[in-house]
């Protein structure tokens, strides 16, 4: 496994592989990585020749500095983990390889890049989009890995690559969760035992709408997903929402082909998001 810090040293080793025309993926990860990062890397090993997961915690995207500042940064369990899943190219720049000036950064993602994260995290995918584009015109990949598990990111990403028609496929993968429910996330290191236990409301709720989908009418799936959501102690909703999956309004109309329940909650001090696709 190669570890590259800077974009220069990252095109060179790169440019031989691209003209040997073998298949890049790229798989973007701000590290802290957990089984569901490993699974990204799985699947595009499955579909490319070379692997390039990058870990960048970007500052760009946050909209709260505290949130940054305590960004968990396990660099050597990260790299173990890289090497043990076989991934073939490490990128770790740091934050001035990436922003060596102060710089603009403003394209138009579509009116859901202002709805729930972008509502609650102002400006967020400007700056997913901002350093997702770098990372895109540095590696050059044929295929991007992102988890379904930030669904907004991926129709976010997908707005992004169609605005400057980039000829990368963008591919979503599957949520991985921890046996009981919960969506593993770099985020969950913070939750403590009691946070934990009652972070579960959140992919049962999304559990009780999908299992009862057919019964009852959305109107309804949604009052006792936030019911259940407020019952918990410590667990403060942000929102459930039963979506069209690509407007991300809410969806009133079951036969519609492309409806996911989203949540994003506060549990204790640490904010998660989860979703489920319901047909
Ligand atoms: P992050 O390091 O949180 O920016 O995540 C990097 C990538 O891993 C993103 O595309 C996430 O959507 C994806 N990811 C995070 N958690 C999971 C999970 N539990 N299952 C699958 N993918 C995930």
């Amino acid at each position: 496994m190669k570890v590259i810090n800077t974009i220069a040293a990252l095109k060179s080793l790169l440019e031989p592989i691209k003209l040997d025309q073998q298949k890049v993926a790229l798989v973007p990860t701000m590290g802290a990585l957990h089984k569901g990062h490993v699974s990204l890397i799985n699947i595009a090993q499955q579909q490319a020749d070379v692997v390039v997961c990058s870990i960048f915690v970007n500052p760009t995207q946050f909209t709260d500095p505290k949130d940054l500042e305590k960004y968990p940064r396990p660099l050597e369990d990260d790299l173990k983990t890289l090497e043990e899943a076989g991934c073939d190219v490490v990128f770790m720049p740091s934050v001035t390889e990436m922003y060596p000036e102060p710089e603009v950064w403003h394209i138009d993602l579509g009116p859901a890049e202002f709805l729930l994260e972008g509502e609650f995290r102002k400006g967020h995918y400007q700056g997913v989009t901002q350093v997702v584009k770098k990372l895109f015109d540095y590696v050059s990949p044929d295929l991007a890995f992102f988890g379904q598990k930030d669904f907004q990111q991926v129709l976010m990403i997908k707005n992004m690559v169609a605005h400057f028609n980039l000829p990368i496929q963008i591919i979503s993968c599957p949520i991985i969760r921890e046996d009981d429910g919960l969506a593993m996330s770099s985020r969950n290191i913070h939750l403590s035992a009691a946070d934990r236990k009652n972070a579960l409301v959140l992919s049962r709720a999304l559990s009780f709408v999908k299992d009862n989908f057919s019964k009852l009418s959305i109107v309804e799936l949604v009052e006792k997903a936030k019911v259940l959501i407020d019952e918990t102690p410590g667990v403060e909703l942000d929102y459930f929402i039963v979506a069209n999956g690509e407007t991300l309004l809410p969806e009133n109309d079951k036969s519609h082909h492309d409806i996911v329940a989203l949540v994003a909650a506060k549990v204790g001090e640490t904010r998660l998001i989860d979703n489920m696709i319901l047909n």
